[in-house]
């Protein structure tokens, strides 16, 4: 598989350029050129197939040339030591719970792929150093974890002020590890601002090995389309009429992931984009101009985003196949209200307890099933712990979750390597001196 810009069609990159450089010089996002179908190899697939094992089968098909069978299986065995989950509530309703990472947001799935598959990618001859935005506890601890001790590469996470907790200070580099938390005087925009610039001045991004391990970054994209296939490799056999999944919509990675993985071949009638208040994109995806809204706050605050981040690969896939497109993702907006009853009811009527993330999820798939036109079966992707919601799961539920140890970490405070403005030369700076 060759990857392009989004903004045009040539010139074509391998996936291990695409990874390393993250951005293409035009200042596009990297996207598959080219779609391989993928069919043969999941859907004969036994149910019992383990995560890694789906994924060390799929990823060197799609990556062949780059990734042998061999690597694969290696990189896998060494990114999942945690495994999606799947709970068949009933005939019309399934609930793919995506927390049990180390950090417990599914974000954990594409980090720690892309730790482990950039280990492989540069194992030869190379060095990598990546810049990662942090604006809460979970993006930047799962970057640690996941690149901590990973040969040859450097894990800068760059953070506003009082956003990063619980990252090991064992684990940074002045203490001999790899890890370089940065504080930056600004908000998380210039962070990001911060990166992208970075990673544009190509003589200093060379000497250092630098890329992003944002979500703009394809490598941590294109593993989140494996758990897709791991759900349908999972529910194939009880299915008997269609297929959709409701997804958490914020930046829209997520949902991308999934539109890859129905072009590799999965069965899938379509997708729920479940957004709260902040839904201006829900407009774009029904066909109207996309108009950004300033930000509202809500208590599902990974979705409170105004412009997403992924926009430009939505835009793409629109442009190759429009009609397609608004006949597959149904934009659905969930107030916090609604997320609040949608808690209560998925504990009353299936004992499931769900973050405010997963519950936007579930009410928008309640919705869409109560209504004439949709019918079938809907998996709703719980994409965040409900322990991190402790306190609202109980005043809603009356029910205590137990808060595992990997979570309750999150809350340490952080002591950052570096504090600096946000200037490219201060951040090239804090790089010389400690790298
Ligand atoms: C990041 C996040 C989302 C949104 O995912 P996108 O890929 O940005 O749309 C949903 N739920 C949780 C818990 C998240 O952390």
């Amino acid at each position: 598989m060759e990857f392009r810009s989004t903004r045009s069609a040539e010139p074509l990159v391998s996936f291990k350029d695409a990874v390393l450089r993250c951005l293409p010089p035009d200042g596009g996002l990297y996207i598959p050129a080219s779609v391989t179908d993928m069919r043969q190899f999941f859907l004969y697939m036994d149910e019992d197939t383990s995560y890694p094992e789906l994924v060390a089968t799929v990823a060197p098909s799609l990556l062949q040339g780059e990734l042998n069978p061999f690597s694969a299986a290696r990189v896998a065995e060494s990114a999942f030591d945690f495994e999606p989950e799947l709970k068949i509530l009933d005939d019309s309703l399934s609930v793919l719970n995506l927390y049990n990472g180390p950090t417990g947001v599914f974000k954990d799935f594409g980090i720690a792929f892309l730790a482990a598959i950039m280990e492989e990618l540069i194992k030869n001859n190379g060095r990598a150093m990546i810049l990662c935005a942090a604006r809460s506890g979970g993006t930047g601890a799962s970057i640690a974890h996941s690149f901590y001790k990973r040969k040859g590469m450097t894990a800068v996470i760059l953070y506003p002020a009082g956003t990063v907790h619980g990252l090991d200070p064992a684990l940074f580099v002045p203490q001999g590890g790899n890890i370089l938390p940065i504080q930056i005087e600004g908000n998380f925009d210039d962070c990001q601002q911060l990166i992208r610039n970075a990673i544009h001045d190509r003589p200093f991004a060379e000497r250092y090995s630098i890329t992003s391990a944002n979500a703009i970054n394809v490598g941590r994209l294109l593993p989140q389309a494996f758990y897709y296939l791991y759900a349908f490799v999972k529910i194939k056999k009880k299915l008997c009429g269609d297929l959709s999944f409701s997804v958490p919509s914020g930046n829209f990675g997520n949902l991308i992931a999934g539109l890859y993985a129905w072009k590799f071949g999965m069965p899938v009638n379509g997708f729920i984009a479940a957004m709260n208040t902040n839904n201006a994109f829900g407009e774009y995806i029904r066909g109207e101009k996309f108009v950004p809204r300033p930000v509202v706050s809500t208590i599902s605050p990974a979705l409170d985003v105004s412009n997403p981040a992924n926009y430009s690969r939505l835009a793409a896939f629109y442009q190759e196949s429009p009609a397609v497109m608004q006949n597959m993702v149904f934009p659905e907006v969930i107030d916090d209200g609604t997320t609040i009853a949608a808690m209560e009811q998925a504990w009353k009527d299936y004992g499931i307890i769900l973050d405010p993330h997963g519950a936007v999820a579930f009410a928008a798939a309640k919705r869409c099933l109560g209504s004439r036109d949709f019918g079938g079966h809907v998996v709703v992707m719980a994409t965040g712990h409900p322990a991190k919601y402790a306190d609202l799961v109980f005043k809603v539920t009356g029910q205590r979750v137990e808060v595992p140890e990997n979570i309750a970490a999150l809350q340490n405070e952080v002591d950052p390597v570096a504090v600096i403005p946000p200037s490219l030369d201060s951040l090239q700076a804090a790089i010389a001196s400690c790298c």
